[in-house]
Order: C-alpha cells, then sequence, then structure tokens
C-alpha cells in the first residue's frame, strides 16, 4: 500500500463524492487531513468520523475562488499539523447547456470554480510545501478535459486548463521536490450528476443526468467508476512511491477513452 503515513494532506471539495473518498482513504492510510468545502454540515460530519475511526481530520468552510480564504486555510493547515505535504484540488462544478445557450454568468462561475480554484490552491500550496522541503499537489481533472463533450463545452476548457496547468506546475516546481499530477475520472458514481445545472433554456434536459445510461453508452465494461476508484489512484500520486511520477496524467476511466 502506497505510503502516506504522517503526511499532511489538504482535499477541497471534500465533504462529497470524490474528495470525501480521498480524505476518508488518506486519513486510513495515516495522513492527517484538512478537509474544506462549503457544505458544513456535511464536511464537519465526515471530519468527526474520521476522527472516530482513529484518524487525524479538521473541517474549514472555504469557497474555493476566494483568495484571501486561500491564505487562510494554508495557514490553518500548518497551524494544526505543522506542515503542508499534499494537496488535491478537487472542487469542482458542471454545468450542461448548448454553447449558443451558455450565459456569460454560468460560463465565468464554472470557470471561477474549476480553474481559478484549482489556480489558487496551487499558488498558497506551493509556499507551505517549500517550507516543508516538497510536496504532491493532485489536480483533480475529468475526461472532459482529455477531449471535447457536446453540451459540456465549458466544463471540457475548464478541465482541459486543469491539465495543461498541471504539466506547468510540475515544471515549474521540478527542482523544488513538488510534484504535480492530473487525474482524469470517468463517469463516477457521486452527487455531481444530479447537481449539474442546466444553463439557460435550450439543453434539451429536464431531468437529472443518469450515470448509469451514460455509462452503459459510453464505457466498454458499461460499469460505472466508484469514488473509491478515484481515490486509490490518488493515494498513489500522495505517497512517496509516485516520486518520480511528475507532470503525469492518471485517467481512471474504465476503457472510455481508450479508443
Ligand atoms: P460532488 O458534487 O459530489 O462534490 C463536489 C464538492 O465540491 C461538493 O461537496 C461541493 O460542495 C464542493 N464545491 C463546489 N463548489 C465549491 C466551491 N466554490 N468551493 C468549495 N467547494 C465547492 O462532485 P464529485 O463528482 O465528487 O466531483 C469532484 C471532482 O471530480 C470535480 O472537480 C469534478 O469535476 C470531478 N469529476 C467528477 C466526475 C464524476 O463522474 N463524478 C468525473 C470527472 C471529474
Amino acid at each position: 500500500m502506497p505510503q502516506v503515513q504522517g503526511k499532511v494532506a489538504l482535499v477541497t471539495g471534500a465533504a462529497s463524492g470524490i474528495g470525501a473518498a480521498c480524505a476518508r482513504t488518506l486519513a486510513r492510510e495515516g495522513a492527517r487531513v484538512l478537509l474544506t468545502d462549503l457544505d458544513d454540515a456535511r464536511g464537519e460530519a465526515l471530519a468527526a468520523a474520521i476522527r472516530e475511526a482513529g484518524g487525524e481530520a479538521a473541517y474549514l468552510h472555504q469557497d474555493v475562488t476566494e483568495e484571501d480564504r486561500w491564505a487562510e486555510v494554508v495557514a490553518a493547515a500548518e497551524q494544526r499539523f505543522g506542515r503542508l505535504d499534499v494537496l488535491v484540488s478537487n472542487a469542482g462544478i458542471g454545468i450542461m447547456t448548448s454553447i449558443v445557450d451558455m450565459t456569460l454568468a454560468d460560463w465565468r462561475r464554472q470557470m471561477a470554480i474549476n480553474v481559478d480554484g484549482v489556480f489558487l490552491s496551487v499558488k498558497h500550496s506551493i509556499p507551505a510545501m517549500r517550507r516543508a522541503g516538497g510536496g504532491s499537489i493532485v489536480l483533480i481533472s475529468s475526461v472532459a478535459g482529455l477531449r471535447g463533450s457536446a453540451g459540456l463545452a465549458g466544463y471540457s476548457a475548464s478541465k482541459g486548463a486543469v491539465r495543461l496547468f498541471a504539466k506547468s506546475v510540475a515544471l515549474e516546481c521540478a527542482r523544488e521536490n513538488i510534484r504535480c499530477n492530473s487525474v482524469h475520472p470517468g463517469i463516477i458514481e457521486t452527487p455531481i450528476w444530479e447537481k449539474i445545472p442546466v444553463g439557460a433554456a435550450g439543453s434539451g434536459r429536464n431531468a437529472p443526468l443518469d450515470p448509469r445510461a451514460i455509462a452503459l453508452a459510453s464505457v466498454p465494461t458499461g460499469v460505472l467508476g466508484q469514488p473509491q476508484d478515484i481515490a486509490d489512484g490518488v493515494l498513489f500520486l500522495a505517497s512517496d512511491q509516485s516520486r518520480y511520477v511528475n507532470g503525469s496524467e492518471l485517467v481512471i476511466d474504465g476503457a472510455q477513452t481508450a479508443g
């Protein structure tokens, strides 16, 4: 099992889905985890559950688009746990609509969370990782960051930006023992599918997206991925076992994009 014992990890969007699985898994393997999210009830409950299971965890409210809050969150990680070794920049949203019906406000909101939030997470974590002597940054992109997606053009653009940003971070920080990799989940069974808001009228969708139907239609096995499938990949990237994995893309999609 990859080793993260004693490392300090910060996970954004940790109250739900993939982020929650990452926080649980890192804590189970001995990392001290700071969870952040907008959903305080679920975030606090998860941090408490991790502590009850014998792990070390704390929760803080955070909107990843707010720069001032980033400075406070990173400072809190260092004050509470002494250092910062791992960043899992996971918070994200999806907005489904055709390009012509996408409002500029929705485009900007999606970019603000999925791209600006990731940029700020990295900008504010690097100095703390320098103080710790190195670190591992894991950016959650998507298979939509590897190719275009009709109806999710803005989401795809945002996740493509995350993919190339990860490589630039890897290059810029290579000499400082700070690695950065992107993770590209396929169809993962999380609440995001019920939450994907429709943009302006005209997307032709009036019911929640059904991930099972999408998986059956687009994943060779027809099987949905689970948050744990992504958390296991993130655990590897967070650990020292991946010390030579840098600037890479870890695609976890049941061969959805293999063809
Ligand atoms: P989710 O909706 O279950 O969880 C996302 C979390 O992010 C929520 O707890 C939400 O409160 C939080 N969040 C949203 N906006 C925020 C903000 N401004 N500041 C802080 N927190 C915020 O979704 P998920 O499926 O677990 O997705 C996690 C990541 O994985 C996202 O970046 C998503 O794009 C990506 N992803 C998911 C899938 C999938 O099929 N589920 C596939 C590819 C990529």
